[in-house]
């Protein structure tokens, strides 16, 4: 089953999006990827998504990515005697680490280290930054606060403080306990929430051990400070613009987002643009001129996918999201202009013989009109250079680990496959025009591009590039 088009789409589950049917129709709509957000839900109803997602590969014989979001260090109120309360503008409002139940006098918070980081005068903001208080006066198990934006809170709201370095690891105990239930269960992607310093990806790291691709999510200034080396040490890049836009005046997140697409695309990193991208379509059949522009945005800028939250997860139109992201993105794929704009953040490559191997692959596929090139990579590393080249032709990602065709299911232009393991490289190449014929790429008498690596096996060796015929 080939998709028609080069970005790639997440669409994340929840309770409105987890019976087999439902997670058939939006992999068949067109979702690569598959979130499991663990900010919500039991690991039993990941388990069961988790399931269904891996019996789609061998229904579609198509490798499907699964990403394991972890909810981070977020910090929530408490709950309400009633459910909610109203904060009224101007009034004093307490936070503190008492668990009895909030009223409109006090909330709370369970979160000491928050405490220590506040100081008289930081913003405090509640609910996706729809109520702010400021701090007036504070100790070490409480802050007294004055309402600055009022409005109603209720129960586990959460609470961003965009000045303050908070002394959180980005894994909390919730998270340390999902990620060694997701790993076992075989997830291909762990996204980290609330990445402050380029150690908290080095920790994740050494615990995760391979076993899945590290996406670092975006979402707090302080990691904007560290970009270049954060974007090093992870293996793809979320733009969480929904914490972002709290941590951030909104009117910034624009640059934000392109300096990290760049930033990203000149690493050869996957880039992932998350929230509120179509977001009216949660309850609306169709989104706002204003969401398809800005889906439209986020592909013209070269970026590897697209992701849809709320809309896919407790939306009323899940299938219908999927299935408008997917000809937003066809439409601008078919533009000229989108060429163009392609071209002019071509990176130059990097003195490597996999990057010289593969930018000459993608210009070889131009000039003789090639239906594809074919990249062997058992990491998955050469076929990222290759994507990082943003070739006019298709990518046909082989490789003979499960776990590398399912991780590339996220990367531009990559359609993967999972081969046997090759030993020569006659083989190589019939098994390159064999899986293109059959995969819907090429046709009898089409020219592709091979590149692969000998000996073979060897990570980043790639050395040969190679023109071949379908017969
Ligand atoms: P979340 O992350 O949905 O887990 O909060 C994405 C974002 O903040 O944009
Ligand atoms: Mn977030």
């Amino acid at each position: 089953m080939r998709r028609k088009r080069s970005a790639k789409i997440i669409a994340t589950l929840g309770p409105g999006t987890s019976t087999e049917e439902m997670i058939t129709a939006l992999f068949e709509a067109g979702a690569d990827v598959f979130r499991l957000n663990f900010s919500h839900g039991t690991q039993e109803d990941h388990k069961r998504r988790f399931d269904i997602i891996r019996s789609l590969e061998t229904r579609f014989q198509r490798s499907v990515g699964i990403l394991l979001d972890l909810q981070g260090p977020k910090l929530r109120v408490g709950e309400f005697k009633d459910g909610e309360v109203y904060l009224k503008h101007g009034e004093k409002f307490r936070l503190d680490l008492n668990p009895d139940m909030g009223d409109e006098t006090r909330a709370s918070l369970p979160h000491p280290e928050i405490f220590k980081a506040l100081e008289p005068d930081t913003d405090l903001l509640l609910d996706d930054g729809r109520i702010r208080l400021t701090v007036i006066e504070c100790g070490d198990d409480f802050a007294e606060t004055k309402v600055m934006i009022g409005g109603t809170l209720s129960d586990h709201k959460g609470v961003n403080v965009p000045t303050a370095v908070l002394d959180l690891s980005s894994l909390t105990e919730k998270d340390l306990d999902d990620l060694r239930f997701g790993l076992e269960l075989g997830v291909d992607w762990v996204a980290l929430s609330f990445v402050q310093r380029p150690e908290d990806i080095a920790h994740a790291r050494k615990l995760i051990a391979g076993r899945a691709g590290i996406m670092a999510k975006l979402e707090k200034p302080q990691a904007l400070e560290h970009l270049d080396e954060i974007i090093n040490l992870s293996d793809a890049i979320m733009v969480a613009r929904g914490d972002l836009g709290v941590e951030v005046p909104p009117e910034e997140v624009p640059a934000l987002q392109k300096r990290m697409v760049f930033k990203c695309r000149a690493a050869g990193k996957p880039v992932v643009i998350a929230t509120q991208m179509l977001e009216s379509m949660i309850h609306s059949p169709t989104p706002t001129r204003a969401e398809a522009s800005d889906v439209a945005t986020a592909i013209y800028d070269g970026s590897d996918a697209v992701m849809l939250s709320g809309e896919s997860a407790v939306g009323e139109f899940p299938v219908e999201a999927v299935t408008m992201m997917d000809s937003i993105i066809r439409q601008v794929e078919k533009d000229p202009h989108y060429r163009r704009m392609l071209e002019n953040y071509r990176y130059a490559p990097e003195a490597t013989a996999a990057d010289a191997i593969t930018a000459a692959a993608r210009q070889v596929a131009q000039t003789i009109s090639a239906s594809v090139i074919v990249t062997f990579s058992s990491t998955g590393s050469t076929t990222l250079r290759c994507a990082r080249e943003r070739p006019v032709v298709p990518i046909l990602g082989l490789t003979p680990r499960a776990d590398t065709a399912r991780r590339l299911a996220l990367v531009w232009g990559v359609h993967s496959v999972q081969t046997e393991d090759l030993k020569t490289f006659r083989d190589m190449v019939v098994t390159a025009t064999r899986t293109a014929k059959q995969e819907e790429f090429a046709d009898v008498g089409d020219p592709l591009v091979v590149t692969a690596g000998v000996p073979f096996g060897t990570p980043g060796a790639t050395n040969i590039l190679r023109i071949a015929w379908i017969d």
